[in-house]
């Protein structure tokens, strides 16, 4: 379970998040939607342990995982999430291998059992060709999978994604969604997915959050987001995909 409660973050001006406060359940695929600046990626890199909340706490599980009154801010890795963010930084001097096994090597794995799970993120990903080149000579699209590979590697508990997929095209796209849905379901871990296109979140999401002006202004299944609109925003966000 990610938990978030009364959460504010500003960066000096106007507020990106203000009184945040909602539950992601353990299993649940949970998809965030709205406009550009309404405070997405900020609420991923504060679960993700990036950012410092200025009001309110964090749990993941039973951790308290940051709190602004306490100052307490459990770093990233201590986390075991795994993320994707809109800038899908990779290592430039490390192989698609040595950048998708990076995770990996922290841990107390057998080289044996190391390598075989790179293969298969690799395999998932539709890289196997690609693991002994370097970041620069890949494309966009091939760098982004690699870092989807290196988020699937190490089986993260919670997996946090900002716009994963906006770099590919219609047939990469679709079979990367594949991707997902088969990891959430073989793992069952909670996803965060933020996305612009409502009919991707439609079709993956357990629920939506759809929010606005650094709020979640509506949190529902999709279907209840589509029959019972609690706003004209949402009611026009919804139908404009749909
Ligand atoms: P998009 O769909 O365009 O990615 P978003 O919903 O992810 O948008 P955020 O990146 O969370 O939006 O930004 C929310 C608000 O916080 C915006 O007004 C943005 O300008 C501001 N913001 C985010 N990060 C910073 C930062 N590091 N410094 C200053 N302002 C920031
Ligand atoms: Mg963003």
């Amino acid at each position: 379970e990610l938990t978030l409660t009364n959460i504010g973050k500003h960066f000096g001006g106007a507020p990106a998040l203000q009184s945040v406060t909602t539950r992601v359940n353990d299993r649940e695929f949970l998809a965030l939607l709205g406009p550009s600046g309404c405070g997405k990626s900020t609420l991923l890199r504060l679960l993700a342990g990036f950012e410092q909340p200025n009001a309110g706490s964090i749990r993941i599980g039973n951790r308290e995982v940051a709190n602004a009154d306490t100052r307490l801010i459990v770093p990233p890795e201590e986390r075991n999430i795994g993320y994707v963010f809109q800038s899908y930084a990779l290592w430039p001097h490390m192989t698609v291998r040595r950048n998708v096994g990076y995770p990996l090597e922290i841990r107390k794995l057998s080289k044996s059992d190391r390598e075989a799970r790179i293969d298969a993120a690799l395999e998932a990903t539709a890289l196997g060709p690609y693991g002994d080149r370097m970041p620069s000579d890949l494309s966009g699209g091939q760098r982004q999978r690699v870092a989807l590979a290196r988020c699937l590697v190490s089986d993260p508990t919670a997996v946090l994604l900002d716009e994963p997929l906006a770099n590919l095209d219609v047939a990469l796209r679709a079979s990367m969604q594949g991707v997902f849905c088969d990891f959430h379901q073989r793992t069952g871990a909670t996803m965060v997915y933020v996305t612009h296109d409502q009919a991707e979140a439609m079709a993956m999401a357990d629920r939506i959050a759809v929010m606005n002006e650094g709020r979640i202004i509506q949190l529902d299944t999709p279907e209840a987001l589509y029959a019972r609109p609690r706003s004209r925003f949402v009611a026009e966000f919804i139908g404009d995909g749909a």
